[in-house]
Protein backbone atom coordinates (compact mmCIF):
# COMPACT_ATOMS: atom_id res chain seq x y z
CA UNK A 1 0.00 0.00 0.00
CA UNK A 2 1.14 3.36 -1.14
CA UNK A 3 -0.38 5.92 0.63
CA UNK A 4 -3.14 5.63 3.68
CA UNK A 5 -5.96 7.79 3.08
CA UNK A 6 -8.73 6.94 5.37
CA UNK A 7 -8.89 4.79 8.40
CA UNK A 8 -12.15 3.11 9.30
CA UNK A 9 -13.21 0.66 12.11
CA UNK A 10 -15.83 -2.10 11.85
CA UNK A 11 -16.63 -2.15 15.12
CA UNK A 12 -14.62 -5.27 16.92
CA UNK A 13 -15.33 -6.59 13.65
CA UNK A 14 -11.71 -5.28 11.65
CA UNK A 15 -9.78 -2.09 10.17
CA UNK A 16 -10.20 -1.25 6.95
CA UNK A 17 -7.94 1.38 5.16
CA UNK A 18 -8.52 3.28 1.75
CA UNK A 19 -5.42 4.41 0.12
CA UNK A 20 -2.96 4.35 -3.45
CA UNK A 21 -2.01 0.35 -4.32
CA UNK A 22 0.08 -0.61 -6.73
CA UNK A 23 -1.37 -3.85 -8.18
CA UNK A 24 1.13 -6.39 -9.83
CA UNK A 25 0.32 -9.30 -11.97
CA UNK A 26 1.93 -11.52 -14.04
CA UNK A 27 1.02 -14.65 -15.81
CA UNK A 28 3.61 -17.15 -15.38
CA UNK A 29 2.25 -20.33 -16.49
CA UNK A 30 -0.68 -21.49 -18.52
CA UNK A 31 -2.56 -24.96 -18.57
CA UNK A 32 -2.87 -27.28 -21.62
CA UNK A 33 -6.16 -28.68 -21.96
CA UNK A 34 -7.26 -31.03 -24.61
CA UNK A 35 -10.00 -29.86 -26.83
CA UNK A 36 -13.91 -31.26 -26.00
CA UNK A 37 -13.02 -33.52 -22.80
CA UNK A 38 -10.89 -30.62 -20.74
CA UNK A 39 -9.03 -32.85 -19.78
CA UNK A 40 -5.66 -31.74 -17.94
CA UNK A 41 -2.58 -32.62 -20.32
CA UNK A 42 0.19 -30.13 -18.28
CA UNK A 43 1.64 -26.88 -17.92
CA UNK A 44 4.08 -24.61 -19.68
CA UNK A 45 5.53 -21.38 -19.05
CA UNK A 46 5.10 -18.02 -20.52
CA UNK A 47 7.03 -14.97 -20.46
CA UNK A 48 5.13 -12.00 -20.35
CA UNK A 49 6.40 -8.32 -18.99
CA UNK A 50 5.00 -7.71 -15.44
CA UNK A 51 2.11 -5.57 -15.49
CA UNK A 52 2.06 -2.54 -13.16
CA UNK A 53 -1.21 -0.42 -12.05
CA UNK A 54 -1.57 2.55 -9.34
CA UNK A 55 -5.08 2.07 -8.35
CA UNK A 56 -7.40 2.65 -4.81
CA UNK A 57 -7.94 -0.21 -2.86
CA UNK A 58 -9.63 -0.71 0.62
CA UNK A 59 -7.74 -3.05 2.75
CA UNK A 60 -9.39 -5.07 5.21
CA UNK A 61 -7.09 -5.82 8.60
CA UNK A 62 -7.77 -8.43 10.85
CA UNK A 63 -4.87 -7.76 13.20
CA UNK A 64 -4.67 -9.95 16.83
CA UNK A 65 -7.01 -7.24 18.51
CA UNK A 66 -9.92 -7.57 16.07
CA UNK A 67 -12.58 -10.13 16.40
CA UNK A 68 -11.48 -11.72 12.51
CA UNK A 69 -8.01 -12.08 13.14
CA UNK A 70 -8.73 -13.84 17.06
CA UNK A 71 -10.54 -16.40 14.75
CA UNK A 72 -7.86 -16.28 12.18
CA UNK A 73 -5.16 -17.12 14.82
CA UNK A 74 -6.54 -20.00 15.58
CA UNK A 75 -5.78 -21.26 12.45
CA UNK A 76 -2.61 -22.46 10.92
CA UNK A 77 -1.34 -20.81 8.20
CA UNK A 78 -2.82 -22.96 5.39
CA UNK A 79 -6.92 -22.51 7.07
CA UNK A 80 -6.14 -18.08 7.31
CA UNK A 81 -5.00 -18.42 3.73
CA UNK A 82 -7.94 -20.44 2.88
CA UNK A 83 -10.43 -18.64 4.89
CA UNK A 84 -9.24 -15.39 3.50
CA UNK A 85 -9.74 -16.91 -0.02
CA UNK A 86 -12.71 -17.71 1.12
CA UNK A 87 -14.58 -14.55 2.09
CA UNK A 88 -12.15 -13.13 -0.99
CA UNK A 89 -14.17 -15.29 -3.66
CA UNK A 90 -17.62 -14.22 -1.76
CA UNK A 91 -16.53 -10.20 -1.75
CA UNK A 92 -15.87 -10.35 -5.35
CA UNK A 93 -19.60 -12.01 -6.19
CA UNK A 94 -21.39 -9.91 -3.98
CA UNK A 95 -19.63 -6.89 -3.63
CA UNK A 96 -20.86 -5.70 -7.06
CA UNK A 97 -24.33 -5.91 -5.95
CA UNK A 98 -23.66 -3.46 -3.28
CA UNK A 99 -21.34 -0.92 -5.90
CA UNK A 100 -23.45 -1.19 -9.04
CA UNK A 101 -20.63 -2.29 -10.87
CA UNK A 102 -19.58 -5.20 -12.93
CA UNK A 103 -17.34 -7.89 -10.84
CA UNK A 104 -14.44 -7.31 -13.54
CA UNK A 105 -14.28 -4.39 -11.92
CA UNK A 106 -12.43 -4.89 -8.90
CA UNK A 107 -9.59 -7.20 -7.79
CA UNK A 108 -9.52 -8.98 -4.35
CA UNK A 109 -6.03 -10.49 -3.39
CA UNK A 110 -5.67 -11.97 0.46
CA UNK A 111 -2.42 -11.89 2.21
CA UNK A 112 -1.76 -14.19 5.00
CA UNK A 113 0.50 -11.77 6.68
CA UNK A 114 0.48 -8.65 4.44
CA UNK A 115 4.42 -6.76 3.96
CA UNK A 116 3.34 -3.49 5.07
CA UNK A 117 0.83 -4.44 7.34
CA UNK A 118 1.92 -7.60 9.35
CA UNK A 119 -1.14 -9.06 9.76
CA UNK A 120 -3.87 -11.01 7.40
CA UNK A 121 -5.54 -8.77 5.15
CA UNK A 122 -7.87 -8.48 2.46
CA UNK A 123 -7.50 -6.04 -0.60
CA UNK A 124 -10.37 -5.37 -2.86
CA UNK A 125 -8.92 -3.10 -5.58
CA UNK A 126 -10.37 -0.77 -8.54
CA UNK A 127 -9.31 -2.33 -11.64
CA UNK A 128 -9.19 0.81 -13.42
CA UNK A 129 -5.82 2.93 -13.16
CA UNK A 130 -6.33 6.10 -10.49
CA UNK A 131 -9.54 4.50 -9.43
CA UNK A 132 -13.37 5.07 -9.86
CA UNK A 133 -14.65 5.34 -6.50
CA UNK A 134 -15.44 1.69 -6.35
CA UNK A 135 -13.11 1.53 -2.45
CA UNK A 136 -14.18 4.95 -1.20
CA UNK A 137 -17.73 3.70 -1.95
CA UNK A 138 -17.03 0.57 -0.54
CA UNK A 139 -15.28 1.55 2.94
CA UNK A 140 -18.63 3.10 3.59
CA UNK A 141 -20.31 -0.39 3.35
CA UNK A 142 -18.55 -2.73 4.65
CA UNK A 143 -20.34 -3.61 7.36
CA UNK A 144 -23.35 -4.87 5.35
CA UNK A 145 -21.20 -6.57 2.89
CA UNK A 146 -19.65 -8.67 6.01
CA UNK A 147 -23.39 -9.68 6.66
CA UNK A 148 -24.51 -10.94 3.09
CA UNK A 149 -21.56 -12.57 2.39
CA UNK A 150 -22.23 -14.73 5.66
CA UNK A 151 -25.85 -15.07 4.35
CA UNK A 152 -24.75 -16.34 1.19
CA UNK A 153 -22.73 -19.64 2.52
CA UNK A 154 -25.56 -20.09 4.72
CA UNK A 155 -27.86 -19.79 1.71
CA UNK A 156 -25.73 -22.40 -0.25
CA UNK A 157 -26.96 -25.71 -0.08
CA UNK A 158 -23.15 -27.40 -1.07
CA UNK A 159 -21.30 -29.28 1.38
CA UNK A 160 -17.36 -27.95 0.99
CA UNK A 161 -17.60 -25.21 -1.58
CA UNK A 162 -18.37 -24.41 -4.69
CA UNK A 163 -18.74 -21.22 -7.13
CA UNK A 164 -21.82 -19.71 -6.08
CA UNK A 165 -19.66 -18.83 -2.13
CA UNK A 166 -16.35 -20.18 -1.53
CA UNK A 167 -15.12 -21.39 -4.89
CA UNK A 168 -14.74 -25.17 -5.13
CA UNK A 169 -12.70 -26.77 -3.42
CA UNK A 170 -12.76 -24.05 -0.51
CA UNK A 171 -12.90 -23.99 3.22
CA UNK A 172 -16.11 -23.37 3.46
CA UNK A 173 -16.30 -24.22 7.38
CA UNK A 174 -13.57 -22.06 8.12
CA UNK A 175 -14.56 -19.06 5.67
CA UNK A 176 -18.06 -19.61 7.82
CA UNK A 177 -16.47 -19.62 10.93
CA UNK A 178 -14.22 -16.63 10.13
CA UNK A 179 -17.33 -14.77 8.77
CA UNK A 180 -19.01 -15.12 12.23
CA UNK A 181 -16.71 -12.90 13.84
CA UNK A 182 -17.13 -10.09 11.38
CA UNK A 183 -20.81 -9.98 12.48
ZN1 LIG B 1 -21.50 -23.41 -2.16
Amino acid sequence: MLTEDEALAYGEAARGVVGDVLVRSQVAKFKKIRFHTHENIGYGDINLPEEEMQTRALALLFGPQSAGGKVLAGFDEEGIGSALAGAGTLIKTIAPVFLLCDPRDIGVAERVRDPHFGIPALYIYDKYPGGTGLSEALARRAGDLFSSIRAAVDRCPCKSGCPSCVGPGGNKAGTACFLDALG
